[in-house]
């Protein structure tokens, strides 16, 4: 009898191998860990509250079979619990604070180096992780010796302004992201509900203006939308998806490069 308790990039999964295994993996002085840094919150009536974790996933296995020649890198177990104060109020949001996400970061960041990996990369995919993240980065580079940094993902190339603009949260970009990863899981109730309409001349907003305010989001949206979930395709969604990636695998590319030249590694 076999269980699918693994995902399918299980060799490269680190919970997934023995720790000989994980001692005898031979580019672990240059090859980067990805750490994947989601949340489980509300994502309007027709997501599961899982999208941000899920996409974490989704990137992942996208990424690993475009690595080009020569690169490599290992997945850490993702922190799929993220700091979502903004969305405690809907049904369904768990949430960490920002202290113990940078915890998880700092214990992850010590055993790495321990083992013996001289590079991690976190991969994020929600905004409120954003800001502990990138000092938790600075002070494990600082304190840990372990070089330290983000993967930069770029999806939805292509949205209209207003969506670029408004489109916050289990927007356009979101739900297509999950239509074409994760068709089933989707359900009916997607709207379209904007903060503001572009062009607004208001000087305070919520995002992106001269004077911000620090929102949650019954402050921006009714429904937990933030953007346009009705124009999500399948078709947009595996489109951004295989874009997304192909970046995605590049930049590993890229940590890949800097960790060999950095260990004295010819390539
Ligand atoms: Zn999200």
């Amino acid at each position: 009898m076999s269980f699918p308790i693994f995902p399918r990039y299980r060799d490269r999964y680190l919970p997934a191998l023995t720790p000989a295994q994980i001692a005898a993996l031979p580019d672990r002085a240059w090859a980067p860990v990805i750490v994947p840094v989601g949340a489980i919150e509300q994502h309007g009536p027709h997501l599961p509250v899982s999208v941000d974790s899920f996409l974490g996933q989704v990137w992942v296995e996208q990424l690993l079979p475009r690595l080009p020649a020569g690169a490599s890198c290992y997945i850490a177990p993702p922190i799929t619990i993220g700091k979502s104060n903004e969305h405690t109020g809907f049904p369904g949001t768990l949430m960490i604070s920002k202290d113990t996400l940078r915890s998880q970061l700092l214990v992850i960041a010590r055993q790495l180096h321990a083992w013996g990996f001289k590079q991690m990369a976190i991969l994020n995919t929600h905004g409120g992780n954003m800001a502990v993240n990138q000092y938790t980065l600075r002070e494990i580079n600082a304190t840990i010796g372990l070089r330290a940094g983000s993967l930069q993902n770029r999806h939805s190339i292509d949205v209209p302004p207003q969506e670029a603009t408004y489109g916050y949260h289990a927007n356009e970009a979101e739900t297509a992201l999950m239509l074409a990863a994760s068709g089933p899981y989707i359900k009916s109730g997607a709207v379209c509900e904007y903060y503001a309409k572009l062009g607004d001349t208001r000087d305070l907003r919520p995002e992106r203006a001269g004077a911000t305010f620090a929102w949650v989001s019954q402050d921006l949206s009714k429904s937990g939308i933030m953007g346009d979930a009705t124009a999500g395709t399948v078709e947009k969604g595996e489109r951004w998806i295989a874009h997304s990636a192909e970046g995605l695998a590049k930049a590993v590319a890229a940590l890949c490069a800097e960790g060999r030249a950095l260990a004295g590694v010819s390539a």
